[in-house]
């Protein structure tokens, strides 16, 4: 049996920037990882002319600051992201294809509704804690209203209620009818947002050398990362914990750090801590995403002035540009069953005849694509968590928390999700296992 200090279970961002720290801290550390490879949500290929293509995590905002923080420390750069694309936003929706702010089916009465509704937005906001959200006073009762039962309190017109649809669904978050208010409020105030989602603040940056490049940086200094190694179980105690992966070798340590999602986290036999953690761990659900991406020679859509920044209401429920000449597009929980049932070249040619309805018919002769089903991938079993009403307090304040000598860390782990939050919790779980000694 052999005996590192610390287990990490899971090479994504949060359990290498986990070990990372762990290592710097002086602990001896192996890391366990199901897959192949490490990088988990983030994955990148190389295109024959170089070009790295992400088909996972790749965007990051301003309010992500452990993020840009060990970016800096990896000697990795930043560039403007999809945001700095010329050009409007399209939206589709059956029958029509409209670019600009606002679209055709919007009426001056929608616009009116949106300013209403976005004072309304900002006024709740402005009493959550972003630090604190917990301290929320209406906060059960926020958590079991869902977002879409929020609009029509505050008045919203058909036209908005649409609108706030095609956006949730366009991240790929669930509906604004299956989606705790709650979640959504404290997740916007915990990535800065005064308003509504503000991409500044959320998504206005990427790393030059692919987000995936952050991953191998980090795994490719650490000291004994162990690929193709599922854990199957772990048993806790305070004299010492025991890792069993699948093949059934047994690793002694002194500490167990987390790092994997909630689904796969279901599926590890966890004994020796409390069932109240164990209940609020595997409490947490996710969306189900997929994501596609299409490599062409050149940005077409510029011809026609739009930024191939789209929210529809097709099978691909947004698409934007990742970098000079690649779109990626996301399929949202709600539709995700309807393309995962496809067979691979139907739904290759059914997701470009939509990119074509959108930018023209230079859209169906790609390079090259690429689709990545997340949500029944294995070791992802979704995308990221989606909070349905009452599921902030179902999973409660035990969320994100610790039982030494059992650390858990993860975006799952933050309210607000995203890059930021596995590496905001790997480093918050090393600093807590460091402190304890
Ligand atoms: C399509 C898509 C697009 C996204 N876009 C963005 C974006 O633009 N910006 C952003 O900030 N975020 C984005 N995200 C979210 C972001 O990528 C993730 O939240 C983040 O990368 C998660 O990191 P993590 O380390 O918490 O989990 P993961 O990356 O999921 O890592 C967990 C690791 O644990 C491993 N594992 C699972 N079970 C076991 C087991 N039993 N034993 C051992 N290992 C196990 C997995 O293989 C995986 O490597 C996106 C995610 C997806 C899927």
């Amino acid at each position: 049996m052999s005996r590192p200090d610390v287990v990490v279970v899971g090479a994504g961002l949060a359990g290498l920037a986990a070990a990372r720290d762990l290592e710097a801290g002086g602990a001896q550390v192996t890391v366990l990882e199901a897959r192949p490879r490490v990088g988990g949500r983030v994955e990148q290929v190389e295109l024959a002319d170089g070009r790295r293509v992400q088909l996972g995590g790749e965007v990051v905002g301003n309010a992500h600051t452990s993020y840009l923080e060990l970016v800096a420390e990896l000697g990795l750069t930043l560039s403007a992201s999809y945001v700095a694309e010329p050009g409007e936003i399209t939206r589709q929706v059956p029958g029509s294809v409209d670019v600009g702010e606002w679209p055709s089916w919007c009426t001056a009465a929608d616009r009116a509704s949106h300013e209403e509704v976005e004072a309304a937005l900002v006024k709740l906001l402005s009493s959550i804690d972003p630090e604190d959200p917990w301290a929320f006073p209406d906060r059960s009762a926020l958590d079991r209203m869902s977002v879409g039962d929020w609009l029509r309190e505050a008045g919203a017109s058909p036209g908005v209620m649409r609108l706030w649809e095609m956006f949730q669904l366009s991240m790929s978050d669930g509906s604004i009818e299956r989606t705790s208010m709650f979640a959504h409020a404290r997740q916007l105030r915990a990535g800065g947002s005064a308003g509504s989602y503000d991409v500044e603040q959320w998504e206005n940056l990427r790393v030059a050398e692919g987000s995936a490049t952050v991953a191998l940086t980090m795994a490719a200094a650490l000291h004994d990362v162990r690929l193709s190694t599922p854990v199957r179980r772990i048993e806790v105690g305070a004299g010492g914990s025991v890792v069993t992966t699948s093949d059934g070798e047994r690793l002694r340590a002194d500490a167990v750090v987390v790092a994997v999602p909630s689904g796969p986290a279901r599926d590890i036999d966890i004994d020796g801590v409390s069932d109240a953690r164990l209940t609020s761990l595997r409490r947490q659900r996710h969306a189900w995403a997929a994501k596609f991406v299409a490599a062409y020679d050149a940005p077409f859509w510029r011809e026609r002035g739009q930024n191939a920044l789209a929210e529809s209401e097709g099978v691909l429920g947004s698409t934007w540009p990742q970098q000079r000449g690649v779109l990626s597009a996301l399929v949202p929980p709600e539709r995700y069953a309807a393309f995962a049932a496809t067979d691979p070249a139907t739904r290759t040619r059914e997701a470009l005849a939509q990119v074509a309805e959108l930018y023209g018919p230079e859209a169906t002769s790609p390079l090259q694509t690429w689709t990545r089903l997340w949500g029944t991938d294995p070791w992802t079993q979704g995308y990221v968590t989606n909070w349905r009403p009452g599921d902030v307090e179902a999973v409660g304040p035990l969320h994100g928390t610790h039982e030494p000598p059992f650390y858990v860390c993860g975006s799952d782990q933050w309210v607000a999700g995203y890059m930021e939050g596995a590496v905001r919790t790997g480093r918050g779980a090393a600093a807590a296992a460091l402190t304890r000694g």
